[in-house]
């Protein structure tokens, strides 16, 4: 049977109408995934039985004319990154094999509460450390386009659920790319919210100031729908903001006419240049053109310490997991290795033989990294000089601000590369997330939407749209924007022109 490629949005207008019911499209998703996903492997853990009980409710519900939401009945992926009550939530990890946990995050548990079957758990690289979704204990994803690609990371599952139409929505989490620089890759659309924007409680920390749980969708206005679900204040993050979210989906449909007149486009100066695949920089550019003919004004903006988010980030990042990652001493949950031969072993020993078996070769270097950059005597030299420069590439963001409404870039320097390319060159992985890293460092909204195919290779390659905090609003609308004058060019969904897996039926 062929995939079902109408969007979410068209399936929530399918299910209002009474064309269908979530048991018919739930059923079409695990079909799909029974399908493609031996291939694919963007799944962890399905469950069929529990994403049909879920479906059947949802039926009922339309049935007595009291649907919990819009998306009622439209089934989603989740990353395993998020605590889901009753499904494994492995983060990637075999030290996190066979937990099962006791609660749902909040995100998870406001998708369920609007009535979306929860088909199963996505692939990740292990603890969200990567950018090819190599680093997962599980094995690899493979990207849609090209099975023999990365399909980014860390949330290549998520990013690859949706691009492969096992699932019309997915929930991702951005540390310094991980919803973004999938979606390039991979032809989806992702969006990384406002710090604070999003709950965090239940997602399983990588670099709590630094973490969102966002959208991984194939359009823009689904996107700003999920986003609606999901996001708003919530008490047990104390990080919340306590605010309401703005109009994010009006701001897609307003976008989607095609209008920008009045909208200042700041291009960032520095992510551009050397180690930037040409085909990535045509794309964007057209991207950019196409703006200015809907009445953008186009700025060029400098954010001159941009150049240093990666460092910063490299320092930040492994000093906020070395500390979260402790708690996975063995006593807990989760796996426990006892040391060969030594049935007194004291706890140090089952806890050294457990790290050692159950984190992989990227989180260690993490963890040795980010102990390092805390330990006494350095901790200034390193982890305190890097939140000043934290402060400064803020800085950049607020005065490029008030030149431009939106900022924009390529959302990765290149096309999904071959897998095992880079798995033993981390400085060649990490460079990846040069365009991404920034707002997560200064806590703004991002969204990746599809340029187009590069000429080289003919894989795609994604604009990010970036804006000020608490203006998600504008992501959506630009986003939403750029999405309906590229589709006119293309003639049709980008996803529609993958070779392989996705090609039009035969
Ligand atoms: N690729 C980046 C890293 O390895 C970003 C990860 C993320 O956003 N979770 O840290």
């Amino acid at each position: 049977m062929s995939a079902e490629r109408r969007t979410a949005a068209e399936l929530a207008d399918a299910l209002a109408a009474g064309e269908t019911t979530s048991v018919e499209l739930t059923r079409a998703s695990l079909d799909r995934i029974a399908q493609v996903d031996g291939v694919v492997h963007a799944f962890l853990h399905v469950d069929a039985e529990s994403a049909l009980a879920q479906a059947e409710a949802s039926d009922a519900r339309r049935a007595a004319g009291t649907p919990a939401s819009t998306l009622d009945g439209v089934p989603i992926a989740v990353k395993d990154v998020l605590a889901t009550e009753g499904l494994p939530t492995t983060c990637g990890s075999r030290i996190l094999e066979g937990w099962v946990p006791p609660y749902d995050a909040t995100v998870v548990a406001r998708v369920k509460a609007a009535g979306l079957p929860i088909l199963g758990k996505t692939n990740m690289d292990e603890f969200a450390m990567g950018s090819s979704t190599e680093h997962s204990a599980y094995g690899p994803t493979h990207n849609p386009w090209d099975l023999d690609r990365i399909p980014g990371g860390s949330g290549g599952g998520s990013a690859a659920a949706v691009a492969a139409h096992e699932a019309p929505l997915a929930l991702g989490t951005d540390t310094g790319g991980s919803i973004r620089q999938p979606g390039a890759v991979t032809g989806t659309v992702g969006m990384k919210p406002t710090y604070g924007g999003v709950s965090r409680y239940g997602l399983v920390a990588l670099a709590n100031s630094l973490d969102q749980v966002g959208p991984v969708t194939r359009t823009v206005l689904d996107a700003a729908l999920l986003h609606e679900v999901i996001g708003g204040h919530d008490r047990k993050d104390s990080t919340s903001i306590d605010q309401p979210l703005p109009a994010l989906v009006e701001a897609a449909r307003q976008g989607a006419t095609g209008d920008l007149s009045g909208v200042r486009i700041g291009v960032i100066t520095e992510l551009a240049g050397d180690g930037w695949q040409p085909g990535v920089m045509t794309r964007f550019q057209e991207s950019v053109d196409l703006m200015v003919k809907a009445g953008a004004e186009v700025v060029e903006v400098s954010c001159p310490h941009f150049v240093h988010a990666l460092a910063t980030y490299y320092l930040i990042l492994p000093a906020e997991a070395s500390s979260n990652l402790a708690k996975f001493d063995a006593m807990r949950y989760g796996l426990r290795v006892w040391p060969e031969g030594r049935p007194d072993a004291s706890a140090e020993e089952v806890m050294r033989a457990t790290r050692d078996a159950g984190f992989g070769d990227e989180v260690k270097r993490r963890i040795i990294l980010g102990t390092y950059a805390l330990s006494s005597g350095y901790y200034d030299a390193y982890y305190g000089q890097a939140q000043k420069v934290r402060t400064l590439i803020a800085r950049d963001f607020e005065a490029a601000f008030e030149r431009a409404d939106v900022l924009v870039s390529p959302t990765a320097p290149t096309t999904a590369f071959r897998l095992g390319e880079k798995l033993d060159d981390p400085i060649a992985m990490y460079l990846n997330d040069l365009a991404t890293i920034p707002a997560n460092l200064a806590g703004v909204p991002g969204i990746s939407v599809p340029s187009g195919l590069a000429d080289e290779d003919g894989l795609p390659a994604g604009v990010q749209v970036l804006a000020p905090a608490l203006a998600d609003d504008r992501c959506y609308r630009v986003g939403a924007a750029l999405e309906a004058l590229l589709l006119e060019t293309w003639g049709g969904p980008l996803l529609d022109r993958a070779p392989g897996l996705n090609g039009a039926p035969a």
